[in-house]
């Protein structure tokens, strides 16, 4: 239990839950999740099959049509051709990332992963008894990694490379050369890919691509997605995995130990989500671009930030230097001193340090009003150091 980490965003979410109910105001600039409902139709086919008696066990990959329905889904978004055998539903698409860790890491792998990153990849490497192998993302790259850093970092017992575009936290868009890079490595060295595609709907230039749809790559990878960003449902809980056939039964496995299967009507909602109309995506994406703009150009405004300009996500990661102060302390003053709660850029890794994560998915007059709070914040931390 030592080795399991934890998830920063949470945290800082309870603490300023706390100074709430002490009756401060907060400006919550730290969760990544959508601040749009589940669209109506979404909501009434999960209704609608609560009512026909989908309120039992289902097997624990899924139910067929909803399988089929993601298998269609990637072969349309991904040119990928899967049986829907390799499909499994999952409860969020959080288990799809401990699964796959937990089915291919043993006692001393190791597996490459993005730093700074999503937190629980490290967390269940470790957990696993392996090693997580920092692949860093510098800005200077526009938080994509170094292609020969990363096959330097390749060994005789790297078992797994986790990508993750569109990224949390940098917002970075992986370009398809990168990709080619990561499947050469992956095909001679013969790892598996945990290809992290979360956010895959969510980007502002270009479309999106996979390294499922390179040659050979299918049969190594396992593509995690799901609805809780795309479709606003993140408390639903409905994600997937789409993994090569040798992989499936041990991932099916492990749901079977842990959660014996998906919701059925949540799943069922799931259908409605993918084929249903897709506007309420589009309105989403239009009002995140607005306020990325709004975000990144009130950053750069700040003494002392600098702030790139997130490919995909929600979320912008700009530096922020105070001198002398690490970026969890520059975030605990904010929260503390101006009521803005964002996150340090350590909560995904040590080459976060010197930047902070904001998340854009709250209204414009919350992230005007966090904007003003930090550049006071941070006006006043400065001053303090006499700089
Ligand atoms: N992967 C990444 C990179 C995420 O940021 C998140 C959620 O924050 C997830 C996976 C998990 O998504 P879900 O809420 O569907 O479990």
């Amino acid at each position: 239990m030592q080795q399991l980490g934890t998830e920063g965003a949470f945290e800082v979410l309870a603490k300023a839950r706390a100074l709430e109910a002490a009756g401060r105001r907060v400006v919550h600039l730290e969760i990544g999740e959508p601040d749009f409902e589940t669209a109506e139709h979404i909501k009434a086919a999960g209704k609608a099959a609560l009512d026909q008696g989908y309120t039992h066990y289902t097997p624990s990959a899924g139910l067929m049509p909803v399988r089929e329905a993601v298998a269609r889904y990637v072969g349309t978004t991904r040119g990928l051709q899967v049986s829907p055998e390799q499909v499994i539903i999952t409860p969020g698409a959080k288990p799809v990332v401990f699964y796959t860790i937990m089915a291919v890491i043993g006692e001393g792998d190791e597996a490459l992963v993005p730093d700074p990153g999503f937190p629980i990849y490290d967390s269940v490497v470790r957990y696993a008894g392996g090693t997580p192998v920092a692949l860093p993302l510098r800005e200077s790259r526009q938080f994509r990694f170094d292609p020969d850093e990363l096959r330097r970092r390749v060994t005789s017992r790297t078992r797994l490379i986790i990508l993750n575009s569109p990224q949390n936290p940098t917002g970075g868009v992986l370009t398809p050369a990168d990709l080619e890079a990561v499947a050469a490595i992956a095909r001679e060295h013969d790892l598996w890919v945990l290809s992290d595609e979360i956010y895959s709907r969510l980007i502002y230039e270009g479309e999106h691509h996979s390294i499922t749809s390179l040659p050979d790559m299918a049969a190594r990878t396992v593509l995690l997605d799901g609805f809780s960003k795309t479709y606003a449902m993140t408390g639903w809980r409905l994600g997937y995995a789409v993994a090569p056939p040798a992989l499936v039964p041990h991932l099916v496995r492990l749901q079977t130990n842990v959660a014996s299967c998906t919701a059925g009507f949540v799943q069922l909602a799931g259908i409605a989500a993918l084929e249903g109309p897709q506007e309420p995506v589009e309105a989403m994406l239009a009002e995140f671009r607005r306020r990325r703009a709004l975000v990144v150009d009130g950053l750069n405004r700040i003494d002392g930030v600098r702030c790139l300009l997130p490919g995909g996500a929600f979320y912008a990661f700009p530096r922020v230097e105070v001198p002398g102060l690490t970026s969890k302390q520059i975030a605990d003053a904010l929260l503390e001193e101006e009521g803005v709660a964002l996150l340090a850029g350590t909560a995904f890794g040590p080459h976060g340090e010197g930047f902070l994560r904001l998340s854009f998915a709250n209204s414009i007059a919350e992230l005007e009003e966090g904007l003003r709070r930090m550049a006071r914040g941070l006006a006043r931390l400065r001053a303090a150091r006499g700089t």
